[in-house]
């Protein structure tokens, strides 16, 4: 599968002719990625009728090959310095991202091309980010069968002593002997009461029988990744892990049931929280239910109390709900899901079930 990278640079020049920008500075690494398919180091100028890839001399041949339609304007000595050549003479606006260019950067730009205005933006690639295409979602499929795969062989290789460390490193390991790139993120193994941190990046803590066991983990598959979480317990488990457990796997089929094109962020939102309100864990569920995914583990939209915007058919986003109890531990159960016209389509799928490892 080819990705079409003229269409989204045309995507984008008439965003900026929306805007009433001349010229947008692209250089967020995801950003950059998806717009042009370059993986390297570098910054994209985009205008109506230009489209310059900067870049310094390590990754020359891999923009060729990447980029090939892209105007490569070759990094010297400072990237300020090709800027200034290929843009010295324009008066003229340019965008800059603003969550991403540094203050350093910008001062810079401002002295050495005084006549430039420099126009805070955000968004504007992000937006487009949100809808995949079909080249995008097989790949992000991919990356879910792959984290699904991983998650199967710990379950068989997970024993009473482990360190949550040996655990990830299992299913890391496990991953790329798969194909896959680097995680999408720190894998998450969280035991016993470290099960009630909602972000317990593995630690040196050795699993012990009886525990719930929160693994969170993403596969990445040519750029884009998948968000998995299973709560397991190893050995047995005891009524009130069963009973959080429960609510959790309610509350996620509660909003999965609802999310399709058409509703909003916050009803998916809503949804999942409902259950864990009325099944007096509210206060515990104290974060929202999901994120985009894709060439960015967290990416838009944001599945948050209120949201607004409405769910489109292409979007992937991950639904998440958890119950964490200080000193006691916490339950998470989480998919990364396709959004259709009709409903969603679960792209990590495994079954829901509390595992007993
Ligand atoms: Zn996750
Ligand atoms: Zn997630």
């Amino acid at each position: 599968m080819t990705v079409n990278y003229s269409r989204r640079l045309a995507g984008l020049r008439s965003i900026l002719a929306a805007q009433g920008l001349e010229a947008l500075l692209v250089m967020q690494p995801e950003n950059r990625r998806y717009i042009s398919g370059f993986t390297g180091e570098g910054a994209l100028l985009v205008t109506s009728d230009t489209a310059c890839l900067f870049t310094d001399g390590r990754f020359v041949e891999q923009a060729h090959a990447e980029a090939p339609d892209w105007d490569l304007k070759l990094v010297r000595k400072t990237f300020l310095e090709a800027l200034t050549e290929v843009y010295g003479g324009r008066h003229t606006e340019l965008g800059f991202e603003e969550n991403y260019l540094t203050y350093r950067q910008f001062r810079q730009i401002q002295e050495q091309l005084p006549q430039i205005r420099l126009r805070p933006v955000s968004g504007l690639v992000e937006k487009m980010r949100m809808v995949k295409d079909a080249e995008e979602i097989a790949m992000i499929r991919e990356a879910g069968i792959i984290t699904c795969a991983a998650f199967r062989h710990l379950l068989e290789e997970l024993r009473e002593g482990m360190t949550e460390q040996e655990a990830a490193g299992v299913m890391e390991f496990f991953m790329r002997s798969q194909g896959a790139g680097l995680p999408a993120f720190d894998t998450i193994v969280a035991s016993g009461q470290r099960s009630a941190l909602p972000h317990g990046a593995a630690s040196e803590k050795r699993i012990g029988l009886g525990e719930l066991i929160v693994l969170d983990l993403g596969a990445t598959y040519r750029g884009y990744a998948a968000d998995l979480t299973r709560t397991v317990a190893l050995g047995h488990y005891n009524a009130k892990q069963r009973e959080v457990y429960e609510v959790v796997k309610d509350a996620q089929q509660n909003a999965l049931d609802l999310i399709r094109a058409g509703i909003t962020t916050g009803e998916a939102d809503a949804a999942a929280r409902r259950v864990i309100e009325k099944a007096g864990y509210g206060e515990y569920f104290s974060h929202s239910l999901g994120h985009g995914v894709g060439l960015a583990v967290h990416e838009e939209p944001r599945l948050a109390p209120g949201g607004e915007l409405v769910l489109e058919a292409g979007m992937v986003v991950t639904v998440e709900p958890g119950v964490y109890l200080p000193g006691w531990g916490g339950v998470r159960i989480e998919d990364t899901v396709l959004v259709t016209d009709k409903g969603c389509e679960i792209l990590t799928p495994l079954k829901k079930e509390l595992i007993v490892v």
